[in-house]
């Protein structure tokens, strides 16, 4: 039978990458719930919604559209926000700098994690983000808590942006994992928390296969 997997931890612990691989093999959906707070940040940027006025925070809400595209090339999904392809965008560093306030905003929470579990409903889905243990699928029967040595994600988020041509300081991406980080831990609604009934994976030491083949074997026993 199909099921929900869960992966959450800090970021840049490589778990988009690893979701995705999961879902490839097990011929399941895969869902970037990160993609969808950048989504929703990009919008907030480019219409200048101020983040304390909940009323158009909320009109704001009502005006956008994201959903997933599978690209044939590079075997991966495109975020699409009101029928744009942002997903090259939606990576980059400013956005990176503010989507954890964005984030942190319940009602953007709560729509973003509605239209989650809509997604959820038909099982056979890997999904990553902070909150998808503990608040979106809380009853998935997969959960695995990723965890990496700060200098580790920072180096591997570091090559990240290089390939798409963004040069940052090592210092610059240290310091926005580790606010990222604090504001997810302790926002109010949905922190970034591990779930009492999560398998943790450190991925510090570990290749990318190794990762795989850890949550494949969970979903198989
Ligand atoms: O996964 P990624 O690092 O792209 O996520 C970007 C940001 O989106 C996180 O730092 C966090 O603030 C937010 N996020 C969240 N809940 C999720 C996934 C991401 O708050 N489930």
């Amino acid at each position: 039978p199909k099921i929900i997997v869960a992966l959450d931890g800090y970021s840049s612990c490589g778990k988009s990458t690893t979701a995705k691989r999961v879902a490839a093999k097990l011929h399941y959906a895969f869902v970037d719930t990160g993609a969808m707070y950048r989504a929703v940040a990009l919008y907030f940027h480019r219409n200048h919604i101020d983040l304390s006025n909940k009323e158009a925070v909320a009109e704001a809400l009502r005006q956008i559209d994201i959903t997933f595209e599978f690209n044939q090339q590079r075997q991966a999904s495109d975020t699409i926000l009101n029928g744009e392809n942002v997903e090259v965008e939606i990576r980059k560093m400013y956005i990176s700098e503010m989507v954890s306030q964005v984030a942190a905003i319940t009602i953007v929470r709560r729509a973003m994690v509605a239209q989650q579990q809509q997604m959820g409903k038909k099982k056979g889905i890997v999904m990553d983000g902070r909150d998808v243990g503990t608040v979106v699928f809380p009853d998935a029967e997969v959960k695995i808590f990723m965890t990496a040595q700060p200098h580790i994600r920072a180096q591997r988020r570091k090559l990240e942006l290089l390939q798409k041509g963004e040069d940052l300081p090592l210092e610059d991406i240290i310091e926005n994992l580790r606010m990222r980080d604090e504001i997810d831990s302790n926002r109010e609604e949905g922190p970034l928390k591990r779930a009492d009934d999560a398998i943790d994976l450190d991925t510090s030491f570990r290749s990318m296969d190794e990762q795989v083949d850890f949550v494949l074997a969970q979903v198989e026993r």
